[in-house]
């Protein structure tokens, strides 16, 4: 007779195969990307680890009701998702695996620069409803144009390496790094302001925290260049929806591309509507290499937790 599994691990957000794989080896692994936040509430006391992406919202009140775990995984980078400070004052280790997906979020993040850039996406709605409307589509290159960077961490690095190629000029603002490290990720480091103040095409590569909520609302927008453009692949809380319909509104800016919002999936009023936004529904991260990359590290975490060994990814707090 098999041996009982120690371990019941609960994987609430999809994970991929080889993900599911490694996981099965030190537990018997529940994989429900359906459940509902009071299915899991029910059910999480039976489980000794919960492995997340960013739907599942891990409350404090999850986790109290967690009262066996031992682990909480966040296949992915941003824990935004997870009330950190309580997983850690119950003893819960919470791991996370980044890098895995910086690759595929900075492509796409150069894709819908690009977008914008050269009109794509309206483009291609215009001729899906039969039309030839070259002249619509007036765009402008990339070359020679400021990116400024917000945060030049794991993916705003890849971002800067990638934009050379096309010959932009990448400023970047991130208090946390020395000078040294941002001129290191081929980036001329500089203020908040002036970032703003320079920038053609403005880049989001920070976590959402208390700090960074709602940092880009009406005055930022207004402090930046007539007709610059803003792309967010980090977290929708940072920007002010509202503040930015109404600078495109404006023609204070001239496009803006979302692969995040404040809230998920959008409401039908929302900014992902306006005709000058470009927004698809969160899929930075979402490349088979990226999902194949962040199931095989955050097992890999878990695994490490439950057996009693060091993980190389703890997340300490939400900051
Ligand atoms: P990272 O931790 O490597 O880099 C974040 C950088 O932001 C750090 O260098 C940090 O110093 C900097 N930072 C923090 N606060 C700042 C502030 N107030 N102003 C400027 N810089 C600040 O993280 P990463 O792997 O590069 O990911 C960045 C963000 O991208 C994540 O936090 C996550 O929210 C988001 N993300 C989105 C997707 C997606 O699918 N669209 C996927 C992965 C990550």
């Amino acid at each position: 007779m098999r041996e009982a599994m120690p371990y019941k691990i609960l994987v609430s957000d999809g994970l991929s195969q080889a993900g599911l794989d490694r996981l099965s080896a030190v537990g018997e692994v529940t994989n429900n990307d359906k459940i509902t936040p009071a299915e899991l509430l029910a059910a999480l006391p039976g489980f000794h680890a919960l492995v997340v992406r960013s739907r599942t919202k891990v409350t404090a009140r999850v986790i109290a009701a967690g009262t066996n775990l031992k682990v909480i995984g966040r296949a992915g980078v941003g824990v935004d998702n997870i009330d950190v400070a309580a997983a850690v004052a119950r003893g819960i280790t919470v791991v996370n695996s980044p890098f895995a997906a910086s690759v595929s979020v900075a492509e796409h993040t150069l894709g819908l620069m690009l977008a914008l850039a050269h009109h794509i996406a309206a483009a291609d709605a215009s001729m899906k409803q039969g039309k030839w409307d070259k002249h619509a589509f007036l765009g402008s290159e990339l070359k020679g144009k400021t990116l400024g960077l917000l945060g030049i961490g794991r993916i705003g690095a890849e971002v800067a390496a990638r934009v050379r190629a096309f010959g932009m000029k990448v400023m970047a603002y991130d208090p946390y790094l020395t000078p040294e490290q941002i001129q290191q990720r081929q980036a001329v480091p500089a203020g908040f302001d002036d970032v703003l103040a320079s920038s053609d095409y403005l880049s989001l590569h920070l976590p959402l925290t208390a700090a960074t909520r709602g940092l880009l609302g009406a005055p930022q927008f207004t402090a930046m260049k007539k007709g610059a453009r803003l792309i967010c692949t980090a977290r929708g809380g940072v920007i002010d929806e509202e503040a930015l319909r109404a600078a495109l509104d404006a023609g204070q800016l001239a496009g803006a591309a979302l692969d995040v919002f404040a809230s998920e999936p959008p409401p039908s009023d929302s900014i992902a509507r306006h005709p000058r936004v470009i927004a698809t529904p969160h899929i930075g991260a979402q490349t088979q290499e990226g999902q194949a990359l962040a199931g095989r590290m955050i097992a890999e975490e878990v695994s490490a937790v439950l057996e009693g060994r060091e993980p190389r990814f703890r997340v300490m707090s939400n900051e």
